[in-house]
């Protein structure tokens, strides 16, 4: 007996790519049941009944049939649609494609619920496609974030290692975080403490400290982040380079990490593969 189950739930659409002439899958986190793959059929025709729902960082209330391997759209409507306002925009562009690339590298399992990672989701979206915050801090807030979800919250005052409590200057990716004077090896990297700071900011949502920062310890900040992530998925994140850092004045294929940054990533990078440096 075959039956078959249709359950509705809230997504965010991830990723979207193209099955046969007409059909498309699209990838979604959910909020009941995590990550999900559908089908959703004939999207590619221009009278589709999903009209431009189906778009990546759209946000939409689906029916689906569960499949046995794929699930199938039934019904989109939508209850954000951040994708305009975020694809009107290069630099909030960017930083929505490396946030719902992350949550895909973070969800390894489809069908396992990431209710707070759903949420977190949807708070970084609507934010960086309805107010004017840097969206550069918001993808660096919600990478912080996202690894405290994940079980890897940055020690940011007290020892990584032994939780001796802070201040520490000493700043190791493999370890996790900040070390004292004990757990230190001979050299490891010594982030501003501003950076440490702003990263703290990000963590806790204090938006007023994190704004006030200068452009160096945010470089430097988005360096530290980007290595623990990459440290801990164990994969460069591709949409990362992409991010426009504020650098203007270049041209489009220049655009990505300021100078600054890309030291601060290559230290980090460094520190994780062969440990001590001076
Ligand atoms: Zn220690």
């Amino acid at each position: 007996m075959v039956t078959v189950t249709v359950y509705r739930d809230f997504g965010v659409v991830l990723r979207v790519t193209k099955l046969g002439e007409a059909d498309r899958i699209v990838t979604l986190l959910t909020r009941r049941e995590g990550r999900v793959r559908a089908v959703a059929k004939g999207v590619r025709r221009t009278k589709s009944r999903f009209g431009g729902r189906l778009e990546p960082f759209s946000h939409i209330d689906l029916l689906l049939y569960a499949g046995r391997n794929l699930d199938i759209v039934t019904q989109a409507v939508t209850l954000d649609s951040f994708g305009s306002a975020i694809a009107a925009d290069y630099s909030r562009y960017t930083a929505a494609s490396a946030i719902v690339e992350t949550v895909e590298r973070l969800t390894s399992e489809e069908h396992e619920p990431s209710l707070k990672l759903y949420l977190l989701l949807v708070s970084v979206l609507r934010a960086l496609a309805e107010t004017d915050r840097d969206p550069s801090l918001l993808l660096d807030a919600f990478l912080v974030r996202s690894m405290s979800l994940a079980g890897w919250a940055p020690a940011l005052a007290e020892c990584a290692r032994c939780g001796e409590p802070g201040p520490h200057t000493a700043f190791s990716i493999p370890a996790g975080g900040l070390l004292c004077g004990g757990c230190r090896s001979a050299g490891v990297a010594r982030p501003a403490p501003g950076a440490i700071a702003l990263m703290a900011a990000l963590a806790s949502g204090d938006w007023p400290t994190a704004e006030a920062s200068d452009g160096s310890m945010r470089r430097e900040a988005s360096g530290l982040v980007a290595a623990l992530l990459q440290w801990h998925i164990e994969r460069g994140l591709k949409s990362l380079p992409l991010v426009d850092r504020g650098s203007v004045a270049e041209p489009p294929e220049l655009l990505g990490y300021p100078a600054a940054r890309q030291a601060a990533l290559v230290r980090a990078r460094v520190d994780a593969i062969s440990g001590p440096l001076s």
